[in-house]
């Protein structure tokens, strides 16, 4: 039997799967035709016709020259002349499957069994139809359809393994690893030629995070089918996700998923922290001397408005972590507290730590809240965390916050931002430092902000 579109499907559906199926190109994998059944031969094959005629003939020539369509067409037409006659319908099935129109040639077949019990022929025509279809809606967003189809096919032949693999395939697409392993090592149990049932097994395993049992599928996988083209890709990505467990590492860096992170994010998380690193590294001019963690995913201890936080480590949700515009901007500012944490020994207040985390995450004061919430202004001078406040109060104690660190930068250059964090460094005090680098004190530079308000 021919099911050549139909693997061709899967391999288009791994590969547009994305990250989970992410397999590699591969050459077509054919199912051979368990022993006993019978193959098409790819051509038309029309069963005899008791009922017969010009119309008959006209239907098949048209079908033979390839207007496939209008063929199946004539036939419906003679199926409603003679409604009692099976053939009618079952040509016209033949038609439609041969124009790859499945779902219409199993509507015709449906026809052809109100009237008679199926042929051989329309059996064996009704199975390839199911299997073609099935895989092509597994593929395509509706694996259910293809797990039903999948099903029909076992209800009247339990041992079909191309109709276990469609059960498989579509349990695996609808987004259920476990069951699909469970049914697909039940074939190659059986089977062990369903060589199709291999990668699946393998992308399933890795899906739910077992490294041990992905490798032992590739393996078999290997075994079953040394040429496969994918096997390459697969052991990479098994590579990468036995990794994982340590998370991306350089010497500034180490970037851990906490739980369950999207494929591939670690290593997206790492090139951001990286540019957010060299700019930081650009713009303070020092670097933390201790590789600085980002947890992906993990518990942020943080009030519900913080998008991420720092607490000698990044917590990095994966809302912001996979949002490549936020991420960026999130990374910058949280890096920004490890960096000032180091340059600063630990003695940056608040408001400029925070001031800075914003000015180097890239936003500007824009425009300033009015008069009455100037008294915030002496608030966050004096503040340990923002974190106890509500969301509206932390919207104006970083507001303000950037408005001082802003203008700050405005007045000085970032030359002097890395003296006054050596003077810290260095032990000075650092009111003291503050005067020294900037020349001012900050009940001078906040009063500049507030004759704005
Ligand atoms: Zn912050």
């Amino acid at each position: 039997m021919r099911l050549s579109s139909g693997i061709a499907v899967i391999l288009v559906a791994i590969l547009l799967g994305g990250a989970f199926w992410g397999l590699s190109r591969g050459r077509s994998l054919r199912v051979k035709p368990a022993h006993g059944e019978h193959a098409f031969s790819g051509g038309l094959e029309f069963p005899s016709n008791p009922t017969a005629g010009p119309l008959w003939d006209s239907a098949v020539e048209l079908a033979r020259s390839g207007m496939l369509e209008d063929g199946a067409r004539l036939f419906a037409q003679g199926a409603s002349q003679d409604p009692r006659d099976a053939a009618w319908p079952q040509a016209e099935a033949e038609c439609w499957a041969a124009a790859g129109r499945h779902d219409s040639a199993l509507s015709a077949l449906e026809r052809c069994r109100s009237i008679a019990p199926l042929s051989t022929a329309a059996l064996l025509r009704r199975r390839a139809s199911r299997l073609e279809l099935g895989f092509s809606m597994a593929s395509t967003g509706q694996p259910w359809k293809g797990r039903q189809l999948g099903e029909a096919i076992l209800q009247e032949s339990p041992g079909d393994s191309e109709a276990t693999l469609l059960v498989g395939y579509s349990q695996a697409m609808n987004g259920n690893p476990g069951s699909a392993e469970a049914v697909l090592e039940k074939l190659v149990g059986e089977h062990p030629g369903v060589v199709q049932a291999y990668p699946i097994l393998v992308q399933c395993a890795m899906r739910r995070g077992d490294a041990e049992a992905a490798s032992r599928w590739l393996e078999r996988y290997a075994q079953a089918d040394p040429a496969a083209i994918g096997l390459a890709a697969m052991d990479q990505q098994l590579q990468r996700m036995r990794s994982r467990a340590e998370g991306k590492s350089n010497s500034r860096l180490r970037v851990v998923c906490m739980g369950t992170c999207p494929y591939g994010l670690e290593d997206e998380v790492m090139a951001s922290a990286e540019t957010a690193w060299n700019l930081l590294k650009s713009q303070i001019g020092s670097e933390p001397s201790h590789q600085v963690n980002i947890l992906l995913g993990g518990q942020a201890n943080a009030p519900h408005w913080a998008a991420a936080s720092f607490d000698g480590q990044v917590h990095l949700p994966l809302e912001p972590a996979t949002d490549p515009g936020r991420r960026d901007a999130v990374l910058r500012h949280e890096l920004t507290h490890a960096f000032l944490a180091f340059a600063g020994g630990g003695q940056v207040p608040l408001w400029l730590n925070e001031g800075l985390a914003q000015y180097y995450q890239g936003e500007r004061c824009q425009r300033l809240p009015g008069a009455e919430s100037a008294e915030w202004l002496d608030e966050i001078q004096a503040r340990r965390t923002f974190m106890d406040l509500d969301e509206d109060q932390a919207e104006l104690a970083y507001i303000f916050s950037l408005a001082v660190a802003q203008e700050l930068m405005e007045l000085n250059t970032s030359t002097a931002l890395a003296k006054y964090l050596a003077h810290l460094r260095n032990g000075v005090d650092e009111r003291v430092a503050f005067r020294k680098v900037f020349g001012d004190d900050y009940p001078h530079l906040s009063a500049r902000i507030r004759a704005r308000l």
